[in-house]
């Protein structure tokens, strides 16, 4: 019974085997069915909607952008306050201590001319009416530059002690906006992070659909030609010409994006990579159209130096090395026609389009 009941068994498990096997493969075909036609579906989608998705993400992150770029001009502004307060009370210091050595000088003198009754003594000294008159005026002027020379001491110590009360609360303005910049730098990184994933599928979406048009090209150039120089979620506002530390001014657009986030040649042409102190990992890019553009704060490199280079080619990787350490991850970008630096903003606006 259990030789003839087992075949029986190991039969209907057969059939089921073979029935599970079939549904299986007509699953799998069917799921491979629906991932062929998801990139299909998105070609269908177009460039104009997936261009439209991109910029409503842009759009969602800009603010958070903007928030933080005010607090970054605001701690530039009142650092430059704190600085020049320092600089004043250096300057009231010094031009204290050098009234007060006068003074003593003065009053050791008038001492020594006059003994004990001073200038009465110095008056009664005269030998002649005219020697007299002489020693009138001359003590009229002793005691109206030494009412000057008080009068300057007390004035400074004035000024000096408004300028202290100033620089505490310039001083404690400056903590609580570091504090604002560093909340809304966290905020805005965090945004970033928020939507990389859904930008980068969109993003990969909108290259293939393009590709598949433009056989030998990487990504769609804006109406200028130029191609946008990161490849993954960004937000940027224009802040040519804001303050920056040591006096300088903002000559470029800083394009805030996540670590690693690759970054691509806006035109064709010869690339140089490069250190420096401010810029950190830099790139400096020659078109063969005769612009120069400048990527700055990149985490590494994806060139050598005089390597040339296609239009969309990965040069780089979004960081913030150099004097951006501590700071957002973002790529500063500089660019004009034969090194002449003009303001990023609107062209890169353009190649967004
Ligand atoms: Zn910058």
């Amino acid at each position: 019974m259990n030789t003839r009941a087992a075949p029986r068994v190991s039969g209907r498990r057969a059939r089921w085997a073979r029935r599970s096997a079939t549904v299986l493969v007509a699953m799998l075909v069917w799921m491979a069915g629906l991932q062929a036609v998801a990139p299909m579906a998105a070609q269908a989608a177009g460039v104009t909607q997936l261009k439209q998705k991109l910029a409503a993400i842009r759009a969602q992150v800009s603010a958070a952008d903007r928030a933080y770029e005010d607090s970054v001009t605001q701690l530039e502004n009142t650092q430059s306050r704190v600085a020049r307060t320092r600089a004043s009370i250096r300057t009231e210091n010094a031009h204290l201590a050098a009234a007060q050595t006068r003074l003593a000088m003065r009053a050791d003198a008038m001492y020594r001319a006059g003994g004990r009754n001073g200038i009465l003594d110095f008056l009664l000294g005269s030998v002649t009416w005219q020697d007299f008159v002489t020693r009138v005026d001359l003590a009229t002027v002793i005691a109206s530059s030494d009412a000057d020379l008080a009068a300057d001491v007390i004035n400074t110590r004035a000024r000096l002690a408004r300028n202290v009360r100033q620089l505490g609360v310039v001083a404690s303005a400056q903590t609580r906006t570091t504090a604002l910049m560093k909340a809304r730098q966290r905020a805005m990184d965090s945004q970033l992070a928020a939507r990389q994933a859904e930008y980068a599928s969109a993003l990969a979406s909108l290259a293939s659909a393009w590709v598949s048009g433009h056989p030998g090209g990487s990504y769609p150039p804006g109406p200028n030609g130029m191609v946008f120089p990161v490849q993954g979620v960004h937000s940027y506002s224009d802040t040519w010409g804001a303050p920056r530390s040591g006096g300088r001014h903002h000559m470029g657009t800083d394009i805030m994006s996540p670590r690693g986030t690759p970054c691509v040649a806006t035109v064709a042409g010869t690339v140089r990579p490069h250190w420096n102190n401010l810029g950190g990992n830099s790139i400096t890019l020659s078109g063969n159209d005769g612009w120069t553009f400048y990527y700055a704060h990149l985490s590494r490199y994806a060139v050598h130096v005089g390597q040339s280079v296609k239009a969309g080619q990965v040069i780089g990787y979004v960081g913030n090395t150099g004097d951006a350490a501590g700071g957002p991850t973002h790529l500063h970008l500089q660019m004009g026609p034969h090194g002449n630096w003009v303001d990023p903003y609107p062209y890169l606006r353009q190649m967004e389009q």
